[in-house]
């Protein structure tokens, strides 16, 4: 494990994992814990951040559809501005950073500016919610190809969803509670069984976790009718199903005999 140096201003992107503090790796956990100044966004969980020393600067740059606070080019402005004044910078985000979090376009900023990046990578809400759901996103029996998507992307009729999920496939889909509806028309349009097996986990890992299950044709009205909030993930696919979870749960009884 390399040494965090602590003598010149640096950018670590830290990932803060899908909530529950448990799953920080404990890169993440020693950075935050000796960080002098934290630049988080919405989806940190308080109890991350309370591991901060007393003294820490924490600045939130929340950026959660509805309550965006700084754009993207005056974040990264501010990392840049802070690792150059000398500062190591721990830029907290949620999950892990380089999927769906803009760390991509964090780490080239700082690298445009002469800045140095580390990443300490974290769990992302896909493998959050999978653990906590007891859904294998793969398994020998029904998929052994799973694809990260996000659902606000632009162009979204145009994706070829259909090579992204059916048989041996699944589909996880980050941000994709505004678009449900659109994708999941899209999936069936495409050719997938509109009675391919769906789950939503709302808030994994979390204390309030929901997962809600039922038919892809019916995700959008599951969405509305148990009011599904932010954040929360789909998953499409075979492993989503119940029977699923009933054979993982009797297999393990066979081994613990
Ligand atoms: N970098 C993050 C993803 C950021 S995009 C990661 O790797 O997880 C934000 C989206 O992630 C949310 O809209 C939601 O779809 C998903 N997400 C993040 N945390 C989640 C959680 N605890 N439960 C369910 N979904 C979550």
């Amino acid at each position: 494990m390399s040494n965090p140096s602590l003598d010149s201003g640096k950018v670590w992107l830290v990932g803060a994992g899908p909530g529950d503090p448990d799953l920080l790796t404990l890169r993440a956990a020693r950075l935050i814990m000796r960080a002098k100044l934290i630049v988080h966004d919405g989806l940190v969980d308080p109890a991350i951040l309370a591991l901060a020393q007393p003294g820490a600067r924490l600045i939130s740059v929340a950026k959660r559809r509805s309550r965006h606070t700084m754009p993207q080019e005056e974040i990264n402005a501010l990392l840049v501005h802070e690792a150059l004044a000398g500062t190591e910078v721990v830029r907290l985000k949620g999950g892990d950073p380089f999927i769906f979090g803009r760390g991509g376009e964090e780490a080239e900023a700082c690298h445009a500016a002469g800045v140095e990046v580390e990443v300490a990578p974290g769990i992302s809400a896909a493998i959050g919610a999978a653990a906590a759901a007891q859904m294998p996103l793969t398994h020998r029996r029904s998929a052994s190809i799973v694809s990260f998507v996000a659902g606000q992307c632009k162009g979204l009729s145009e994706q070829n969803w259909a090579g992204l999920a059916g048989q041996g496939r699944t589909l996880v889909i980050y941000m994709g509670l505004a678009t449900a509806e659109a994708i999941a028309d899209k999936l069936i349009e495409d050719g997938l069984a509109p009675d391919m097996p769906v789950a939503v986990v709302e808030n994994a890992t979390r204390p309030q976790m929901r997962v809600l299950r039922g038919p892809l044709a019916g995700l959008p009205d599951l969405v509305l009718r148990e009011k599904v909030k932010s954040p929360a993930i789909i998953v499409i696919g075979e492993v989503t199903a119940e029977p699923e979870i009933e054979q993982l749960r009797a297999l393990a009884l066979e081994a613990a005999e």
